[in-house]
């Protein structure tokens, strides 16, 4: 290639950001094209969980004091996974130094982060790659590289264009037509409830230190996670925080776009057997008020916490999962994040693949900028390594995450939900099956561990 490289990107979610800040910390031209308006625009969900395979790839793509900063910006981290019947009666506790670890490194931990003040981190200093309010509708490969179209009638052209456009993506669409997701039958609502004293008095201790799984006899399953941001609800830095925090903080003006406060997370996932078939359809006050008739028989501690939703919050989402494509031939398009592969949210892998992608293939571009690889010679590299590791994380999370049918059968469904919670009772009471759980719970987010 005689001319410096130039990538298109299309979404500026986890992955394309990750990427855009790979790229330009190698000196690699970038473009970042998203269809939200604004900065704010688009509800992204509320919290996600950062695994040592996110870390890492943020270490090694974001310059040093924006994931200095990114570290500052987190929740507090967690110090317990409880899991529970639907009456909060416990069957596993794990306390987090339990689970294995790879590195004492600030890229080797688990971070509880608010998905809007990741957007935020991810913006920051990038004003001048990202345009906003372009929705890409398709592209067109011509021998000098490919060009991208928009819906306002706008083009950019590149020579690699990356479709990182979520679950739904159209540059998916278009390459891969083929790439097919298949619906789990699985149903979910989310939500959030502001933390109060009166809202931490409801939650079980446990609870009240880290997240909570809840496991009831129709084989619904609940999560919740509570999360404290190191800052105030006026946005100054949280008493007790460190003191560098407490600089990065001030000086950090991505904080001026997010308003997240203390809140729990919480989450019910149903099957669409038992749910009302209008669910997705439902919003507002109306849906979380389904997610309380759905869990009319779960402990009263769990409905107070519904009953304290911001109703605006709530949110209704089906449950998919990518069906396995054969490889494709390399060429000057290509994919990360869900729009390559979408996964249930079972193992809470799916923004740490997304990393992932960003980091293997900005390794790559860096090859072709130094000349030691050809365009599509990186590209096949990437596609490669990621359909691997992309294609087992898909697989885990759907096992830990499936339409438990099972359960709702006459005779044999109360039979096994009394073997499932028996058999959790007898892990927790054995350190090495315990661990053997952590270890098997750890295997997608931390793939030093594989
Ligand atoms: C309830 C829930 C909980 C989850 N919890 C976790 C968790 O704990 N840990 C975890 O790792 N993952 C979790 N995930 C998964 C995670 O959210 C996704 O895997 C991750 O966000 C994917 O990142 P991405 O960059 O591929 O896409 P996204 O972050 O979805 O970004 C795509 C971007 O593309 C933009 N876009 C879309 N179409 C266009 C277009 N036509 N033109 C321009 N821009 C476009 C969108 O606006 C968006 O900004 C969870 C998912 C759900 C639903």
């Amino acid at each position: 290639m005689t001319r410096p490289l130039r990538v298109l990107v299309i979404g500026a979610g986890t992955g394309g950001m990750c990427l855009a800040h790979g790229l330009r910390r190698a000196g690699i031209d970038v473009a970042v094209h998203e269809r939200d308006r604004t900065r704010t625009g688009g509800l992204h969900g509320y919290r996600v969980g950062i695994s040592p395979n996110g870390a890492r790839a943020l270490h090694a793509c974001l310059p040093p004091e924006l994931f200095d900063t990114f570290v500052a910006t987190t929740a507090a981290p967690y110090e317990a996974l409880a899991m529970y019947t639907e009456q909060f009666r416990e069957l596993i506790s794990l306390g987090f130094d339990e689970f294995p670890s790879t590195g004492g490194g600030a890229e080797d931990r688990e971070y509880n982060v608010s998905r809007m003040t990741l957007r935020q981190v991810l913006f920051t200093g990038m004003e001048d790659v990202i345009t906003f309010g372009r929705r890409f509708t398709h592209y067109s490969r011509h021998d000098d590289g490919v060009t991208a179209h928009f819906d306002d009638g706008s083009t950019d052209e590149g020579d690699l264009l990356v479709g990182a456009d979520g679950a739904s993506s159209r540059v998916r669409r278009q390459y891969l037509p083929h790439a097919t997701h298949t619906e789990t039958g699985l149903v979910g609502i989310g939500g959030k409830t502001p933390l109060s004293a009166q809202t931490e008095a409801l939650l079980p201790e446990r609870v009240r230190r880290g997240f909570a799984m809840i496991f009831d006899r129709r084989g619904q399953f609940g999560i919740t996670h509570v999360m404290r941001m190191p800052w105030t609800p006026g946005g100054a830095p949280a008493a007790g925080i460190g003191s560098s925090e407490r600089e990065l903080l001030e000086r950090w003006r991505g904080l001026r776009f997010d308003n997240t406060t203390d809140h729990v997370s919480w989450a019910v996932t149903t099957s669409r057997s038992i749910a009302p078939a209008d669910l997705l359809d439902r919003t507002g006050a109306d849906l979380t008020a389904l997610a309380d008739e759905l869990t009319a028989d779960w402990s009263p501690c769990w409905r107070a916490l519904l009953a304290g939703a911001d109703h605006g919050a709530s949110v209704a989402l089906a449950i998919r999962t990518s069906d396995p494509v054969p490889p494709w031939t390399p060429s000057t398009v290509t994919l990360l994040g869900d729009a390559a592969h979408t996964m249930t949210p079972g193992r809470g892998a799916g923004a740490n693949t997304a990393l992932r992608d960003a980091r293997e293939l900005r390794d790559r571009l860096v090859r072709v900028r130094d000349g030691a690889s050809t365009l599509l010679g990186a590209v096949g590299d990437y596609e490669d390594v990621m359909r691997r590791y992309s294609a087992v994380a898909v697989r885990e999370s759907l096992e830990f995450m499936h339409d438990n049918t099972l359960a709702r059968r006459p005779v044999i469904g109360p039979l096994s939900v009394f073997a499932q919670r028996s058999g959790m009772r007898l892990v927790d009471r054995i350190p090495a099956a315990k661990r053997r759980m952590a270890r098997g719970f750890q295997k997608v987010r931390d793939s030093e561990l594989v």
